[in-house]
């Protein structure tokens, strides 16, 4: 796996966005999040060796714009050059994941038709109303990877009506001191709407603040996700073919 951040910076947009770990690690360094700007590593994924080799070797996912939104509205103007160097990169999986989703046809390059093969998004929800709102908006986009990530998760969602083309629901309760709770029966709800509609599902952390069997524990950041691990629930869908 390897991280690409061509540009950095993000402005708070929903609920979700209340402890943003980039906001929270940038105020440590006195850096203002809400500014936009391209990083050196915009073209990293075509960098080359001197032997004329990608540094970037084949065959592995890259995690695009993960201090940032690829969708938000101050890069317009340098996605395009991304799109083309995801075009050429055809060896490599791409993932973005956004809450700007109704961004997403302003966004799209002219060739792209029903979707670029190695382009996987997922829409970022935290309950049930973006959930109602984003969802409402993914299904019909032409996207050939979709996935949902309901992190940080901050209410108990029904989402089964927007499974049917998606490939992996993952679920993460919120990381701070003050984190509003994850409710193991919230996650345990989604799994089974996973279930009845036979996609992938995957409980990728605990909240600080995790609550089950009706009693509150605060848990060490270091441990969420061992944690959630630990509750060995994640699901395989059963092929379709
Ligand atoms: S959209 Fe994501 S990166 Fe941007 S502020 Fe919200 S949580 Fe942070």
């Amino acid at each position: 796996m390897a991280m690409w951040n061509p540009w950095r910076g993000c402005r708070k947009y929903s609920d979700g966005c209340k402890f943003c770990y980039i906001h929270k690690g940038d105020s440590k360094r006195s850096v203002d999040t809400n500014l936009i700007t391209k990083t050196k590593n915009f073209e990293y994924p075509i960098k080359k060796l001197k032997n004329g080799e990608y540094k970037l070797k084949s065959n592995q996912m890259v995690y695009l714009c993960f201090s940032t939104d690829f969708l938000i509205e101050e890069a317009d103007s340098w996605r395009e050059e991304c799109w083309k160097i995801i075009k050429e990169r055809q060896d490599l999986n791409f993932l973005f994941l956004t809450k700007r989703i109704d961004r997403f046809l302003d966004c799209i390059p002219t060739d792209w038709n029903d979707g670029y093969d190695n382009m996987i998004v997922g829409c970022t929800i935290e309950n049930q109303r973006t959930a109602n709102y984003r969802l409402n908006i993914l299904k019909n986009l032409p996207i050939k990877h979709k996935n949902i990530i309901c992190q940080p998760l901050i209410e108990n969602i029904e989402i089964e009506k927007y499974l049917d083309d998606v490939e992996l629901v993952v679920v993460g309760g919120e990381s701070d001191y003050n984190a509003r709770p994850l409710n193991y029966d919230w996650v345990l709800n989604i799994r089974k709407q996973c279930l009845n509609k036979n996609v992938n599902f995957e409980f990728r952390q605990c909240g600080t603040n995790f609550i089950k069997d009706n009693k509150l524990y605060k848990l060490n950041t270091k441990i969420l996700c061992s944690q959630a691990k630990k509750a060995n629930i994640n699901f395989i869908a059963k092929s379709k073919a």
